[in-house]
């Protein structure tokens, strides 16, 4: 049996579900608003998140990147819509399952089995932590104290690198070989921006570095500064 959070303003729809899956033996929280939701997703920690997309106080779609630059619990979105594009979108923001309405109690339970059967294979790797850095290769997100950090494509996968290895020196070339699939050439100049677009991002300074340090002449190495 599952901690269930339910974020939807339809009390109609929200009163069903709660009694329904309390019903089946799941212990419910629901919350009419996005904000109560976020705070009790944080404090509570629920198994898995069923999130309404259209509330009155926040986007769904924004509520979800909040949800997620603080927590793991896997979200299955509940949406009217059924436009792909924006379903997609969802999915690749790090939604994990979703549900068009009107769905029924069984359907929704089952979407909430499989997640959590997915989930509980994810978290045996899990993500990567370093200091109060999060980055979640599955979701492609990173955030930094909670706070998503707005990474471009090479960003991410550059920090994702440095963060496997971290507390190790890695070469430039090396960074060249797996980032840029450059194994032969490329140069170290690209790897030097795109670290310093990255030691900005992470709020520091080559001169006043925290995460990002870099050894002269051997490479780049990513600790946790609090260590
Ligand atoms: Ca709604």
């Amino acid at each position: 049996m599952s901690d269930i959070l339910i974020i939807e303003d339809d009390q109609r729809i929200r009163e069903r579900l709660t009694k329904a899956l309390a019903e089946r033996g799941h212990s419910v929280d629901a919350r009419k608003t996005g904000f109560e939701g976020l705070s009790t997703a944080v404090e509570h920690q629920p198994d898995v998140i069923i999130l309404d997309l259209g509330l009155p106080d926040v986007d769904g779609a924004e509520l979800l990147k909040m949800i997620r630059a603080v927590s793991l619990t896997p979200v299955i979105i509940a949406t009217a819509r059924t436009d792909e594009t924006a379903i997609v979108a969802l999915l690749d923001a790090g939604a994990d399952d979703y549900v068009v309405k009107p769905f029924s109690v069984d359907q929704l339970e089952a979407r909430i089995r499989a997640v959590l059967r997915r989930s509980a294979s994810k978290r045996a790797s899990g993500p990567t932590v370093v200091g109060g850095l999060i980055i979640d290769l599955e979701g492609r997100v990173a955030s930094l104290d909670g706070r998503v950090l707005d990474l471009s494509r090479k960003e991410f996968d550059l920090l994702a690198h440095l963060a496997e290895r971290s507390g190790e020196v890695v070469s430039k070339r090396e960074l060249l070989a797996e980032v840029w699939r450059e194994p032969y050439g490329g140069s170290d100049s690209t790897v030097d921006v795109h670290l310093s677009w990255l030691r900005k991002k992470l709020g520091e300074t080559a001169a006043e570095p925290r995460y990002l340090r870099t050894v002269f002449g051997v490479g780049v190495k990513l600790v946790d500064p609090s260590a």
